[in-house]
């Protein structure tokens, strides 16, 4: 057994908060006697998508002892340093100017960083563990600052600036820290104690946030079964005006959103921001399970250097986002009629999308560096979200099995098994493991199922499953503009008249009604107007940032109407014989009519307990 490798220490300063640099330091004892490489991470796992992060170091320089070392860079993020003896330390001045999730940011008014953005890593060193030691920014202006993350703690007290550890690189990278003056709140569940700290100007009922929460962490950790994977957990929120984000990690998970999500003070209600809000955290919450621990083959290890591809992100984000709301509605945060408005709302979401008829789910997860994350103007016409479509796979496959094995079976059970088999032992699962353990897990033949619904572009029958689930599902146009789906339509709407529609989706730009996206079989795509036009009348009627539903509303499906749009500032004219609103959006309704053997189908799946009220 070779000797343990000493660790490598890291220290990171809040240097310059008013210029947004930190000051970051590797320090190696015994560097590799060749030149020690180094380099930093090209993405942050969780977010797919070559970022580069090494293009916000604007300075960086090497010594061993007292003397100075050179440094070569070798390629976009990696660096040698000439030959020496150690302890060799490299330091670095780190840009941090971006408010993700994703991201690092510093201001006069707090810091944040991932470990991919300001960690250089040490080659052939990533099993070595590490000591980060966290410092203040100078300054009396900062004495009240403090830091929140899961990193252990190494000598620094309970959310002081101090020493922190992590086992190896990959775990140092994986726990985001927050430093300055946040609200905190905890709560224990099922003997783990969990954080909630949140950042930005807020006024949020934290008792509320901290009793919704315990909730939805019980039911995920009931879930999976009795031993939580974690000791203590953190939600790293920051509040802004508007934002919405969220990134998971091994033991924490950070969050963005609008100050508005957070639940309001004396409240007895919640809104539909705050459903989306706990949405969220649920999300990330499961991936504590469903992706840091259950991973892909792909992912273990991460290759940091490069994408990393997989066809299975429809089970890690999809699996994902199914159990999201639906621990919600388990738990009791979401009342049945609730988490079906929010389901038939992605049903109309993946209807909506042309792309679901050109690209799979397993091709969307392969091209999610270049597609999924870098959509343009004709994304609904080309790609579909293996997070939308995925979710509504792992529905489909959850009625399936329940359906065939009369409800002994579920997703419940694979998703417990993959726990058991690879989540624990951390072995990746291979491309087609998940299928193959589905069958074996439930005793159904799946082959067919996942053919069609990863490997082709074939709709999913989900309004019959549904219907076998005392679930009615009915398709119809939109009634407006915003309507995104999930409500029943006005019975006085039957008889109403369709409505002509441009087939576009528009976005106001300075004082313009811009097209922002043009669909896929629309009359506007039909007479060649595109993304980017500026609408300026229609029938010789000024179209104004929020008249152009008005306008249309004057207008019968087959008329012809007369379009002025600027192009590049060149005024074009287009005649447009506009369409009826193409049948696109679901509403979800529990049938009471439904069989007693159906209900209790239903039952078995959605139940959920007594509906919470907002007990004081
Ligand atoms: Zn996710």
């Amino acid at each position: 057994m070779a000797a343990p490798h000493p660790p490598i220490r890291y220290q990171i300063c809040a240097r310059h908060p008013e210029a947004h640099l930190f000051e970051v330091s590797v320090r190696v004892e015994a560097p590799d006697p060749a030149g020690q490489t180094f380099s930093v991470p090209a993405w942050i796992p969780g977010s797919y998508m070559i970022r580069d992060f090494a293009r916000h170091i604007v300075r960086i320089s090497a010594r061993a002892g007292r003397r100075t070392i050179g440094i070569e860079k070798l390629d976009k993020h990696t660096w040698r340093a000439a030959p020496c003896r150690g302890p060799l330390t490299v330091v670095c001045e780190i840009y941090a100017w971006d408010l993700s999730v994703r991201g690092a940011h510093l201001d006069t008014t707090h810091g944040f960083f991932n470990g991919t953005c300001v960690f250089l890593r040490v080659h052939g060193r990533a099993e070595s563990p590490c000591l980060v030691e966290i410092a203040a920014p100078r300054g009396s202006a900062y004495r009240r600052w403090r830091v929140a993350t899961s990193l252990p703690r190494a000598g620094a007290r309970r959310h002081g600036f101090g020493s922190y550890s992590a086992e190896n690189y990959d775990a140092l990278i994986d726990h985001p820290v927050e430093m300055g003056e946040y609200s905190l709140v905890s709560f224990v569940a099922r003997g783990v104690v969990h954080e909630i700290a949140i950042s930005g100007r807020h006024d949020a009922d934290l008792e509320r946030l901290a009793r919704d929460l315990k909730r939805v962490t019980e039911q995920h950790i009931d879930f999976f079964g009795a031993r939580p994977p974690v000791r203590y957990y953190l939600f790293l929120v920051t509040a802004v005006g508007d934002g919405y984000g969220g990134l998971e990690h091994r033991a924490s998970t950070a969050l963005l959103c609008s100050r508005d999500d957070l639940p309001q003070r004396g409240a007895e209600t919640q809104g539909e921001r705050y459903l989306t809000f706990l949405g969220l955290a649920s999300h990330e919450y499961f991936h504590t399970w469903n992706v840091k621990r259950i991973k892909p083959a792909a992912f273990t290890p991460y290759d940091l250097t490069r994408e990393n591809y997989t066809r299975q992100l429809w089970a890690f984000e999809g699996i994902t986002s199914y159990y999201d709301d639906l621990a919600l509605v388990r738990c009791g945060l979401l009342s049945r009629e609730q988490y079906l408005k929010a389901l038939a709302r992605t049903l109309t979401a993946v209807q909506r999308s042309n792309g679901r008829t050109k690209q799979t789910v397993a091709e969307s997860s392969f091209d999610a560096w270049v597609k999924f994350y870098r959509q343009d103007e004709n994304a609904p016409n080309a790609i579909v979200s293996y997070y939308a479509k995925g979710s509504l796979i792992a529905l489909a496959l959850d009625l399936t099995v329940r359906k065939a094995t009369r409800g002994r079976k579920s997703l419940d059970d694979i998703m417990r098994v993959l726990w058991q088999q690879h989540g624990r032992s951390g072995r990746g699962v291979g491309e087609t493991e998940i299928e193959a353990l589905a069958e074996q897990v439930c005793g159904v033949r799946l082959g067919r199922f996942f053919a069609r619904a990863l490997y082709s572009t074939e709709e999913l029958p989900l309004p019959a499953l549904l219907h076998e689930f005392g679930i009615k599902a009915t398709l119809g146009p939109a009634e407006s503009a915003s309507d995104r789906g999930g409500h029943t339509p006005e019975p006085s709407g039957k008889n109403a008249p369709p409505r002509a529609v441009l087939g576009v989706r528009t976005e106001v730009v300075g004082g313009d009604l811009k097209l922002a996206q043009v669909l896929d079989q629309g009359s506007a795509q039909a007479a060649g107007l595109s993304a980017g036009d500026s609408l300026v009348a229609l029938n010789g009627i000024r179209v104004t940032t929020t008249n152009l539903d008005r306008l249309l509303a004057r207008q019968r499906p087959g008329a012809v109407v007369r379009i002025h749009a600027f192009r590049r500032d060149e005024l074009i004219e287009r005649r447009v014989r506009l369409l009826a609103a193409p049948a696109d959006t679901y509403a979800l309704t529990l049938d009471e009519r439904a069989p007693a053997a159906r209900k209790r189908l239903r039952d078995a799946w959605i139940s959920s307990p007594a509906p919470v009220r907002n007990r004081r």
